[in-house]
This record gives C-alpha cells, structure tokens and sequence, in this order.
C-alpha cells in the first residue's frame, strides 16, 4: 500500500506499520493540543504525559522492579560505553567479556577510567561464537561484569547469562532490547540505544538499580555524564529527544497490544527459524555463527566468495530487499529481523535467495 521494501537494516531500522500510520495521524495537531510533539515544551503538561506513559508501558512490559529507574539519556549506546564506568566505578576495577565489535568498543573505552580487564573472548575466531562463562577469573574488587547480550554485527546471542560470581551485571542490549522477556533483576544496568529494536536515533534507555547510582563521583564529572543528574531530574536535566521518547512510547503500548514480550520471542523464534533453516540447507550460503550462539535478530551469512556475496546484495536489492550488505569486519550479508520485520518480510527473502541459488549452480 506504501510500496515500502523490506528494510533489513541494523540499524536505525524498520518500524511498524500501525506505529507509524499514528505518529502520521498525530504530526499536526497531537490530539488536540494545537501542535505537533516536536513542537512542545518538554516541560508541558502534554509532553509529561506522553513521558509518563512512556515510561509506565516500558515497566509494564519488562517488569522493571520499582528499585530501577528507567532513564531515557542523549548520546546513544556509545555514550554509555563511558558514562558507565564513570559512574559505576568504586574500586576503579571492571572485568568485561569480550564477544564482538561492540563490546570491544566498550572495553577500550572503559579502559580509559581505570583498571579495566577482559575475562574472556571469542575474538580468536572472530567472534562467531561465545565463550564458556560459568567461572571466569572475575575479580574480587570488581564493580561490575561486564557484556554486550546480543552482538549486531557478529550476530551471536548470550543464551545464558555469565556467572558474575556476585558481581554487578551491565548489559548492553541494544539490538535485543525487547525481542523477548527480560528478568531485569539479574542486572544492574541494562541499556541500549533505541533505533536497533524500538524507535528513532538518539536516546539510551539505562535501567539502573537504584543503589547503583552514586553521588560521590569524580567532582569533574561532566554533569552530563552523571546518573543522579537524570535520575533526579526525571531524565529532563535539559532539553530531552522528545520526539524519540513520543515514539518510542508508541511502540511500547504497541507491543503490549500485542501480546507483550512472550508473544514477540514466539514470533521473532519462529521468524529467524525460518532463515537459518534455509542457510542450514543451502549449498550456497553459510551462517558464520556456531549454531548455539545465534542471534535471532541479526543474521550474517556468505557465500565464500567476495564476488558472489557483492551480487547477491544487488540481487537482493532490485528485488526490494534492503539493506543486506554485511558489515566489513565479517563480510557477505547480514539480515536484522528485529521485532517489527515481519515474517512475510523473512519468507519473501528466502525465496529470493532460493532464486538466485538455483540460477547460480
Ligand atoms: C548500534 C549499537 C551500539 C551503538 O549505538 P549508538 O546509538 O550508535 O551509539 C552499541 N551497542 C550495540 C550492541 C549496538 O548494536
């Protein structure tokens, strides 16, 4: 009806449909209030609702326990690869489990604030698998353990969570946040950027343990940069991505119309099934995770071959499938199903690649 292709990104990524139809009915005039959200204080009476609910249908679906807060903070994931051990560095000493581009990010941006080691890696295969993370050499004094849940490049998934031998789990969950539940109490912080699974580019959402958000920090800490400023600020220190937070809401309530978290990882399993069992049979196209460790929401894969893989993607692409191209640091293709790709998006795309193999034999 839009002519809409099917959007395989990464990230920022597919939304939606009845999500954005609503935010398309609300642009002028947002119920009533005269104007656009983009357009309003975001210290309105209208805007703090749209905050609130926001916020309420996010504990609703995950079960956030009310010793959390849910902040919604500028800067995207990256900024927190910082902001974290900033912040949640007593003793000055992290341990970080190393599974992929993004938590190796993160690892060498802690590094910065101090004693910061990696206990484990799977870059000795580049990154297709997960290490064994029942007893890690996690440290006595750590503050924190540390691991990316689900790895958007590399395309692996934490199954189980790593024994922190008592130790403060952060997770970032970017690519994952929402595409199945959550028991958020067996973490610390649990944060991402939104535009993998949810919304728009241009907010973290952290949910924190209260006990975990200190006062006594480094006095040069930008205030930015400090949990209790948006903690005690109701994540409104300054001007918010409103619009980001609007939509997000919308997803959220969208979600939980449709039968919350459980019903999504049914679905999103039984999406994913549908493409690995073609990349299992194929006599063309390898997934390049061990089949343990898959990600149910991004899925690379190659042909063996640079030239194959590049025509594939232009295959695919005048096929009106979007965004397939894998990142450089693994090559061939990657498809993101998150939440809102539908699986008739999935279907359509094995069938296109069921083409191209029987016309390449
Ligand atoms: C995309 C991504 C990031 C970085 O997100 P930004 O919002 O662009 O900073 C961090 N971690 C993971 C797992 C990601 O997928």
């Amino acid at each position: 009806m839009y002519n809409r292709s099917y959007n395989f990104s990464a990230g920022p990524a597919t939304m939606p449909v009845p999500v954005l139809e609503e935010i398309r009915d609300e642009m002028l005039n947002y119920r009533g209030s005269g104007m656009c959200v983009m357009e309003m204080s975001h210290r309105s009476k209208v805007f703090q609702q749209i905050f609130d609910e926001a916020e309420a249908d996010l504990r609703k679906l995950m079960g956030i326990p009310d010793n959390y807060k849910v902040l919604f903070i500028q800067g995207g994931a990256t900024l927190q690869f910082s902001m974290l051990p900033m912040n949640l560095m007593k003793n000055g000493v992290a341990d970080y489990i190393v599974t992929g581009a993004w938590s190796k990010k993160a690892f060498k941006e802690a590094q910065k604030f101090g004693d910061v080691k990696c206990v484990a890696s799977s870059e000795d295969k580049n990154f297709s698998y997960l290490p064994d993370c029942s007893d890690l050499p996690i440290r006595e004094n750590a503050d924190y353990v540390y691991i990316c849940e689900n790895e958007t490049i590399h395309g692996t998934t934490f199954q189980k969570l790593p024994n922190t031998k008592g130790k403060i789990l952060v997770s970032d969950q970017s690519s994952m946040f929402l595409s199945k539940p959550c028991n958020v109490s067996d973490y610390g912080v649990i944060y991402g950027g939104v535009q993998k699974n949810i919304g728009p580019a241009g907010i973290s959402i952290v949910i924190i343990r209260e006990d975990l958000i200190r006062e006594d920090l480094d006095p040069k800490t930008p205030v930015y940069m400090r949990y209790d400023t948006h903690a005690g600020a109701g994540s409104m220190y300054n001007t918010p991505n409103c619009w980001a937070i609007y939509v997000c809401g919308k997803v959220f309530r969208y979600l939980l119309n449709n039968g919350g978290l459980e019903a999504m990882a049914a679905y999103n399993e039984k999406k994913a099934k549908v493409l690995y069992d073609y990349l299992d049979s194929s006599k063309m196209f390898n997934g390049t995770v061990e089949k343990e460790f898959r990600s149910l929401m991004n899925v690379p894969f190659v042909t063996g071959s640079k030239d194959l893989d590049a025509e594939v993607v232009a295959y695919t692409k005048a096929a009106g499938f979007d965004n397939l191209k894998g990142h450089k640091s693994v090559g061939g293709l990657r498809a993101s199903i998150y939440n809102a790709m539908p699986i008739e998006g999935v279907e359509a795309l094995v069938e296109c690649l069921k083409k191209f193999e029987a016309e390449h034999k």
